[in-house]
Formats: structure tokens, sequence, C-alpha cells
């Protein structure tokens, strides 16, 4: 009991990093799982309303629905009715390609490298990170499938560069899977990527979950934060080095 009892039950760690996107953003990445293992999980969330004038709300799993109707779901009983179906998986985020270039104001931060892909300038974001990619499952599991699609299609989401890119803002969002090229992580580079990650299921059950914040439908978002992802963007010096475009879109 008391504040040093409450503390040591907060646990070690804030939030489970997430891979965020704006439109446009390309991310390249391996995924740390198989597709089959406990690095992939899904479920359906309930989705709460924002509390007092905060903008967005939060996603917390039903877990009534998770264990298949064992466990008792606090939402449930109160009769929150907002359901979306949400998966998420683990993946080491190489990098982001930008539209636009670092807009980080701080005097010490370095403007990110510039290259060509396909036909247009982008700029270089390195991570090279562990983090969660963490979506909704879209409209008739349309996200889903694309992740579905390329692990059923090899057996497995690892030994592939992928990326993700993300199109649109708001309730316009989408997000497109694709391959980038078949390349094996050396094996010590994916244990050390893979080293202290908690599943995906114990993130899903834990307060450091939360999943993708969102606006609810209602709230029609300002679309004036919208980048210029489809503009051709001023094209300033011919031999930028080229990165390789994706191979393989939807299967
Ligand atoms: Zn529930």
């Amino acid at each position: 009991m008391g504040l040093d009892d409450a503390e040591r039950h907060f646990g070690n760690y804030s939030a489970a990093p997430k891979l965020r996107l704006q439109a446009g953003d390309r991310a390249r990445f391996h995924f740390l799982s198989t597709g089959y293992d406990i690095h992939f999980a899904g479920g359906r969330f309930h989705d709460l309303p924002p509390i007092g004038d905060q903008t967005y709300g939060r996603s917390v799993v039903c877990i009534r629905e998770f264990t298949d109707g064992e466990e008792v779901c606090a939402f449930c009983e109160e009769g929150a009715a907002d359901f979306s179906n949400q998966f998420a998986v683990w993946a080491l985020i190489h990098c982001i390609y930008h539209n636009g270039d670092n807009p980080d104001s701080n005097p010490d931060a370095e403007p990110w490298e510039q290259f060509k892909l396909g036909g247009r300038i982008v700029f270089k974001e390195t991570i090279e990170e562990s983090l969660l990619i963490w979506l909704r499952a879209g409209r008739a599991k349309s996200r889903f499938l694309q992740f579905k699609g390329f692990a059923v299609k090899y057996g497995s989401l690892e030994d592939r560069l992928f990326e993700l890119r993300r199109a649109g803002s708001g309730i316009d969002t989408d997000y497109a899977l694709a391959v980038v090229k078949e390349e094996k992580l050396a094996k010590k580079a994916v244990e050390e990527a893979k080293e202290g990650l908690l599943s995906v299921e114990d993130i899903f059950r834990s307060a450091i979950g939360g999943g993708p914040a969102w606006i609810p439908p209602r709230i029609s978002e300002d679309g004036s934060e919208e980048p210029a992802a489809d503009e051709e963007m001023p094209v300033s010096e011919a031999d930028l080095p080229s990165v390789e475009e994706v191979a393989e879109g939807l299967v």
C-alpha cells in the first residue's frame, strides 16, 4: 500500500513504441515476426470517446473477446458499443522516407539526407529501432489482409525488406504494404532487435498498449495540414542517389 507500492506497480515502461507515419511517408523495415508467433496479434478493441477536452479517443482491447468469453470486460459491462478490429506486429524500422525535410526547428536538428525514389525527391530519417506497427484492420479487413497475404505467400514475413506507405489523413487514411526485395538480416541483428520485446498480446492486455490514436468519426478533421503527398516536388538536384523502388505491391 501507499506511494512506494503504487510506484512499484507502475512498471518501468511508459508506452509501447509505435511507428507513426504522416501522409506520404514510407517506412522501410524488416518484420520481427513470421506472422505466426507472439510478435503478431490482433483483437477487437473498444473505441472509447475522448475525455474532457481531449481531441483523441483511446482504444482498449476487449478482454472478453480476446479470451473467447473467459474474462469479464469492464467496458462491455459499462455498455461501450463502438468497436474496431486492430492488429500489431513488431518490426525493425530502418528508416522513413518523407516528402519534406526535418520539421524539427531545434538548432541542433540535422537536415535529412535527400534521395530520389520513384522519380521524386525524398528525405530520409534514419530510425533503426524495434517499433510496433499497430493498425486498424481497415474496411473489410483490407489492411490486415495485405499483411496476411505476404505471410501466406512466403510462409513468413521475415527475410524481406518491406515498405509501408501511408496515403491521406483523417478518415481517408490508407496504408499500402509492399515488398522492396528479398533480404535476410544477420542472425545477430535479429537477436538484438528482438531482445526484451514483449509479446503483442501482453501489450494489448497492459495499460501501455492503448492502440493508435483515433478521432471519432463524428468529428471531421481539418484537412489543412495535409502534406502535399501527390504534388510534384521541385527537383533541385539532378544527381541525388536513388533508392530502390518497391518490387511487389498487393498480392
Ligand atoms: Zn469488451
